[in-house]
């Protein structure tokens, strides 16, 4: 059935009617997947401008998403969840949120792991999605030491060498300036600690990169064996309801547009096929469901 009006406004009417909108909580999600205890921490939300979330839906499509997702105003919060993994005696953390300097509502990792109960000295290792702010800033405090000086910590090469090259700077639109300066401070305090890895390698073990770029050069998402496999997709499916009905809608965030709309299909196909659960960084808290094929596009179902 092609994706009109009617069957999207269906689609997102009865999603929404899953949940409530947008959740937000301090209180880490706590499970099991194979070998793998995972918990997921708030790192608090954005705030983003609603334009940047769909240019391309005509404005009856728009305004019938963001009343189905809560979303009506000039802005929307957008949630930030962050993944812990222990793995034997590694405590492996993915991305680590925005830090003090990038929106007063985010950086709460920090405290949400403490009330939690959760030692972040414990933390080992890092593995980084991509170097946005809200993935990368809290790699250091406010005099730029790092948070985590014992930890290691693993980035995509392809996704450190677009931060630091001139192609982060080539035709970068104003609102994303500091995002460039952002990731080489927080890269060079890393230096000496970093892994470097590529898409497709076995980053630890059982835990290996997806490459899915198109949101930033060399984004990657993470794939957990074990089961019918568990992918922590990073910015991959970004919006609730948008991400999955029209993943061939290009939202401004995306760098490289076209690439991130293919990354979306194929990711989603994998997700149906594989059956495999996934953790949103962007979905509503904690993030964790499941993608079914919907109205020749897909849904996304959270499991809790
Ligand atoms: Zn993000």
């Amino acid at each position: 059935m092609p994706l009109t009006r009617r069957t999207l406004l269906a689609a997102t009417a009865a999603t929404a009617a899953a949940h409530s909108w947008p959740a937000f909580a301090a209180a880490p999600h706590a499970f099991k997947h194979g070998a793998f205890e995972i918990t997921v921490v708030s790192d608090g939300h954005l705030v983003l401008p609603t334009a940047f979330l769909a240019p391309d839906a005509t404005p009856e499509q728009r305004a019938a998403l963001l009343k189905s997702a809560g979303q009506t105003g000039e802005t929307y919060d957008s949630p930030t969840n962050i993944t812990l993994i222990r793995a034997g005696s590694d405590l492996i953390l993915i991305d680590m949120g925005s830090g003090d300097r990038f929106m007063p509502t985010a950086g709460k990792l920090w405290d949400n792991l403490k009330s939690a109960g959760i030692d972040k000295s414990k933390i080992t290792k890092v593995i980084f999605t991509h170097g946005h702010p809200d993935h990368l800033w809290g790699a250091v405090d406010d005099l730029d030491d790092m948070t985590l000086p014992n930890a290691t910590f693993y980035v995509a090469a392809t996704e450190w060498d677009f931060w630091q090259g001139d192609d982060a700077t080539r035709g970068l639109p104003a609102e994303r300036a500091g995002f460039v300066t952002g990731a080489r401070r927080n890269y060079a305090a890393l230096k000496d600690r970093v892994k470097m890895f590529k898409a497709g390698d076995e980053v630890l073990s059982g835990i290996h990169a997806v490459g899915t770029p198109g949101h930033t050069q060399g984004h990657v998402a993470l794939a957990l064996s074990g089961g019918d496999g568990l992918i922590i997709g990073g910015d991959v499916l970004t919006h609730p309801l948008i991400s999955f009905a029209h993943p061939e809608w290009r939202p401004l965030a995306d760098h490289v547009p076209e690439q991130a709309v293919a990354t979306r299909k194929m990711l989603l196909g994998r997700l149906v096929a594989d059956r495999s659960k996934l953790i949103g960084f962007h979905l509503p808290y904690p993030g964790t469901g499941f993608v079914e094929r919907k109205d020749g596009a897909y849904r996304f179902v959270a499991d809790s």
